[in-house]
């Protein structure tokens, strides 16, 4: 229908869906408006497309509905070229139970001229857009009837909303509520196994926490005097679906319950390493700014693996050398015995891979390396090793929960963070592509996650590199285990206090 379209059209990215399988928009959901002086979000319910008729409206739509449920406006996007699918009015009636506003945007329509075909679509008695989400005619009206009929108005005398994604704190933790913990990861990877650990011996309270939706379910588990509350554990247990439909549920659950998390413990199967899937994953969690722990579960399995990989390896070894030592002359052995490099059989590189398959620490490092190279954009995520099914490694899960979750809920004084910058060498963080950068001064703006603000002699966003050095740094100084770091900017201009004259606005960077 469009909608994949229409959704680009509104929040300015020109980025292109890719779909890998039928049904299964790859790309982000929600990204941000503006209109006339308002921000707002949009949704992109991405997954209903025709060709999953078999499995509407159950899975699917249950899954659109918490879009829907917090959703302040509904646009069903038809095509007005093909008229009104028996689908189109199943979704209207569906739609109109739940007594929100809902618009019809009739794409496909690419001028003024083609506009008399929507002529029947007002049958379904909601306001009818003609528009074209592609050639962007129409949508303007679209928009002023969001900003003028549906937005509630702004406060007498607030300021007009920037386009800039207002870092806000939806979450609002405060250090005696109960730390929320999403369990995210794709189907068969050991959610369920993992929250029974983590919930099972320790459990002193079980109860489903009623959310906002009826299959939205909370575990809570007091443990050390401590609260936790597992967020959406009801879609973990959800079983016998599709490959395809589990795959595009466990993504969808992801989105939802990173949400509402303070930290997110991305569960990958140790034994098949980290996949594609896992990486859409971990993208949402990396975008929804809670802490992110990475557990590569099933680790009895992944050591049991390597053992067998090495005993296998080891055979072959003595195989190769025997057949060597068959064929080779006394003499050629002596000369190799002599070679300059001087290299040792155990000392060369598949010698050093083989012994660390047998060894589970030096595995760990060299299975950690392989787990970054795959997760760069997660840096900042603590990877564990463990094994859910037999409680190997659990007890250290815990700790690192905690620590992570007070990471994120971190405060670092004005004064502190301005001793801290003054005591950084700048300059060896200036890329030789940009302009010196000065940086004046540094604030925390909010926590949760935890956001600085800089302000500095230019206007341009702070090379990449650079902000990463300073990541790097307030790392080194502050405990921001497994805590995503935002950095916006301000420029720092003369005269800023002057009566009238509007400070620069700032620039969301992401860390
Ligand atoms: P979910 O779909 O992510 O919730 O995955 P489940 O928790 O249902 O686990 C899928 C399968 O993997 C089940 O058969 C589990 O018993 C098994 N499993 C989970 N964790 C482990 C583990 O650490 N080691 C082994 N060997 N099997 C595991």
């Amino acid at each position: 229908m469009g909608k994949s379209t229409l959704f680009n059209r509104l929040t300015g990215t020109r980025r292109s869906i890719v779909t890998d399988e039928p049904g299964i928009t790859r790309d982000r959901i929600y990204g941000t408006a503006n209109w006339e002086g308002r921000n707002f979000q949009v949704v992109d319910t991405g997954g209903i497309v025709p060709e999953d008729r078999a499995a509407i409206p159950r899975d699917i739509l249950k899954q659109a509905k918490v879009a829907i449920e917090s959703a302040t406006v509904l646009v069903l996007v038809v095509d007005a070229r093909t008229g009104l699918t028996p689908l189109d009015e199943e979704l209207a009636r569906l739609l109109r139970r739940t007594g929100k506003p809902i618009v019809m945007a009739a794409n496909k329509v690419d001028s003024l001229q083609q506009v008399e075909v929507t002529g029947p679509l007002h049958k379904l008695g909601m306001p009818v857009f003609p528009l074209s989400a592609e050639h962007a005619f129409g949508v303007d009206e679209l928009l002023d009837y969001f900003v003028e009929k549906v937005f509630p108005p702004l406060p007498p005398g607030a300021p007009p909303e920037t386009g800039e994604l207002v870092v806000a704190d939806p979450k609002v933790s405060d250090d005696t509520a109960a730390i929320r913990v999403a369990i995210i990861g794709r189907p068969n990877v050991g959610k369920s196994a993992l929250l029974n650990q983590l919930a099972g011996e320790e459990r002193s309270i079980v109860s489903p926490v009623a959310g906002t939706t009826r299959d939205s379910v909370d575990t809570l588990v007091s443990r050390g005097g401590a609260l936790y509350e597992f967020v959406d554990t009801a879609g973990i247990r959800r079983k016998g679906k599709t490959k395809l439909v589990a795959e595009k549920l466990s993504v969808i659950m992801a989105i939802r319950s990173v949400e509402r998390a303070d930290v997110a413990l991305l569960i990958v199967d140790a034994l098949e390493g980290v996949t594609g899937g896992d990486a859409t994953i971990a993208s949402y969690a990396e975008q929804s700014g809670c802490s992110v722990i990475i557990v590569m579960n099933k680790w009895d399995l992944a050591l049991e693996a390597a053992r067998k990989a090495s005993e296998a390896e080891k055979l072959k070894g003595a195989q190769h050398r025997e057949s060597l030592q068959h064929r080779e002359s006394p003499r050629e052995k002596n000369r190799k015995g002599r070679s300059p490099s001087g290299s040792r059989r155990d000392e060369d590189p598949r010698a050093l891979a083989l012994r660390s398959l047998t060894n589970p620490a030096l595995l760990m490092t060299e299975y950690e390396k392989l787990v970054r190279d795959k997760l760069k954009f997660l840096s900042y995520a603590p990877v564990v090793f463990l094994s859910a099914l037999t409680g190997e490694r659990i007890p250290n899960l815990f700790p690192l929960i905690d620590r992570a979750a007070a990471a994120r809920r971190r405060r670092i004084s004005t004064g502190e963070l301005n001793r801290w910058l003054a005591g950084v060498d700048l300059e060896r963080g200036t890329s030789p592509a940009t302009r010196k950068v000065k940086i004046y001064y540094i604030t925390q703006a909010s926590s949760a996650p935890p956001t600085f603000v800089l302000f500095t002699n230019q206007p341009a966003r702070l090379h990449f590199s650079y902000e990463r050095f300073l990541e790097n740094r307030l790392r080194e100084a502050f405990d921001f285990t497994a805590a995503p770091l935002r950095f916006l900017q301000r420029l720092k201009e003369r005269g800023h206090r002057e009566r009238g004259k509007k400070p620069s606005k700032p620039r969301r960077t992401r860390a």
